[in-house]
This record gives C-alpha cells, structure tokens and sequence, in this order.
C-alpha cells in the first residue's frame, strides 16, 4: 500500500505520536492493545510518544484515575517522553480556540436538549445519536458570541464528504453532517467537549500520528473540520486499529471488569502474558506465550500492521473464555 498522505501534510516534522486514555474506570484489554500496538509503532520507528490524561468528563472520571493508568502502563513497560499531560490542569487553551472559532462566526449558543432536537427534527422517539440540524441555529447573532462560559456551544457543521486517509485502512469518507450535525463543542459545565478538546491537544503537542481504535474512525472526519476552523495546517496521519470483543461478540467495554487490566494484575496475571496474549491476537507472533512489551516493536512492520487490519476485517478479534483462563495460568 502506497502510503497516503493528506495534503500539505508539515512532512518535515519530528514524528510525535500519542497515548491518550480517559481516566474512567480500570484499562480494559482492548484499550490496552491500541496503547501497546501504538506504543510499539511508535518506538520501532523512534517517534517521541507523549502522554495524555483525557480527563474532562468530571462525572465519569475516577478520583486517582490517572495514577492507576500510568501505574498499569509502567507494569505493562509502555513508555512514555516527557511528563503527562492532563487535560483538567489547564483549560486556557481550549477557551482560546472557542474565541478563535467566535470570531469566525463558526460556534454558537444552544441549550436546546436532546429530547427538543429530536422533536424539531420530527422525530422524537429515534434511537442512536442526536443530529443536530442547521435549522436549528439560532437566528441572533449574539449566540454566536462566545461570552457564556457555562453553557453549550454548538460548531457550524457544513454538510458535505470529509476524506479520512488512513495509514492502515485506507481512504474513508464521512459526512459529520449527516451523523452528528452542528457538534458540540464546549459543555455547560464550563469545559471543552472531547472533539475540540483532542483538536487543541494533538497540535500544542505537535502529534504527527495518531493511533487508536476504529470506534474514533468517523472522529477523526470530525477532527479535520475543526482543524480547518481553527486554521490549522494539515491533519494527523491516523492509523485507526480494529477493536476486541468479547465472546459474545459484544465490544470489551469497562464493564467487562474482569477484563480490567489491574483486576488481573491484583489476580496474579504477569504483564508478560498479557503482552504475549495481545501479541498473538495481532497475529505478531504464532501462538500466545508469555512476551516482554520491549521485543514488540521490532514485530510491528508495515506488512504485520496490515495483515493484522486484513484479517481482522474478516475475522474480528475476541477475548474468549480460553484466553481468560490461559491469562490466569489456570
Ligand atoms: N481518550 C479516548 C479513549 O480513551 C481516546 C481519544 C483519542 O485517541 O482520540 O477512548
């Protein structure tokens, strides 16, 4: 595969990438294989790898969260540069960009609820997430002063294909319109939303390339948009991995706790296994045994990382109950 790069992408930068966990609840083995796959990339190819806390959501992060993750990342031997960053120590970067996108004209004021954005759109018992229209914008220009800090700030949305070149799945096309519509972009509570927030980050921290998994495929659409709006040069390179399931089928989530990377650490699991499980998953080595995280970035070539896209495709990766046992030695 030839590899894509967006347009006046600044090439000539010192490639940095990132590990960026939400301090909600235990590591689950699906989070962790993108922070080790990641991580690995990053190392074989000596990318500088920062770290950061994504710790905004107040309601849903754990007190000593960010702690536990860099805990459960130095036991795993994943790696970082320089000190963390957390994104709850500083919000004067993320209110500069609402001013930058006030004086474009490109966010505005909206309390409307989900419930009220679905009756206008005439549809009010629809499942799945809330698209908000470009009728709905307010008709006076003073919402779209950013003046409020406690209130919800909406992104002018533009309808129309965003490209998302991606170094492991290829050219992907979304319409944020289509799925989200005008997105918000600062909450009430008087802090940015994840987008914007991400947005802000990967360019003070001169991210080149960002690894994560496919769930934030259409993000990063979403991303470039903002980029735009806020008069950014150039994207990321994304390199977007497939997800883990559970026997069901169901995505790992934090309520697999038993998947809960400290859950198996506190049951006497080594991290030696863990990495040798992921490993095998990937599909870097023939059959799980027991692997320290430093022998895996010579085994994350360009033609692993995407035979491990190719299969997974067909094939999507599962956390069986096997596994779980082999995990526990049991
Ligand atoms: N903090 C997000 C998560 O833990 C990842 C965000 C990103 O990689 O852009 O799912």
């Amino acid at each position: 595969m030839t590899p894509l790069l967006p347009e006046n992408h600044p090439d000539d930068r010192p490639r940095t990438t990132r590990l960026a966990p939400s301090p909600t609840g235990d590591l689950h083995l699906g989070n962790v294989r993108s922070l080790l796959l990641g991580w690995a990339i990053a190392r074989a190819r000596d990318w500088r790898i920062v770290l950061r806390h994504e710790d905004l959501d107040q309601e849903r992060s754990d007190e000593g969260g960010c702690e536990a993750i860099e805990s459960s990342l130095s036991w795993l031997g994943i790696t970082w540069d320089g000190p963390a960053l957390r994104q709850s120590d500083d919000l004067e970067p993320y209110r500069t960009a609402m001013i930058r996108l006030a004086e474009q004209r490109r966010i505005f004021a909206s309390d409307l609820s989900r419930r009220e954005i679905r009756e206008a759109a005439g549809a009010p018992h629809e499942k799945g997430p809330v698209v908000f229209p470009a009728s709905l914008r307010p008709k006076d220009p003073s919402a779209f002063l950013f003046n409020d800090q406690e209130g919800n700030y909406r992104l002018v949305v533009e309808p129309g294909a965003e490209r998302v070149r991606d170094e492991l799945q290829g050219d992907r096309e979304f319409d944020p319109s289509a799925e989200v519509g005008d997105m918000i972009v600062w909450t009430r509570n008087g802090r940015p939303s994840y987008q914007l927030a991400v947005v802000v980050d990967d360019d003070r921290q001169d991210v080149t390339d960002v690894v994560r998994g496919d769930d934030l495929f259409s993000s990063a659409a979403r991303q470039q948009r903002l980029r735009r709006d806020l008069g950014m040069k150039g994207s990321p390179r994304w390199w977007h991995l497939p997800m883990v399931y559970d026997q069901e089928g169901r995505r790992l989530s934090k309520r697999d706790g038993d998947a809960g990377i400290l859950a198996l650490r506190d049951a006497g699991v080594s991290a030696e296994r863990v990495i040798g499980l992921i490993a095998a998953w990937a599909g870097l080595i023939p059959e799980r045994c027991e692997l320290p995280a430093s022998a895996v970035p010579g085994l994350t070539d360009g033609s692993a990382m995407r035979r491990l896209v190719d299969r997974e495709s067909l094939t999507p990766c599962r956390f069986t109950k096997e596994d779980d046992r082999w995990l526990r030695n049991m």
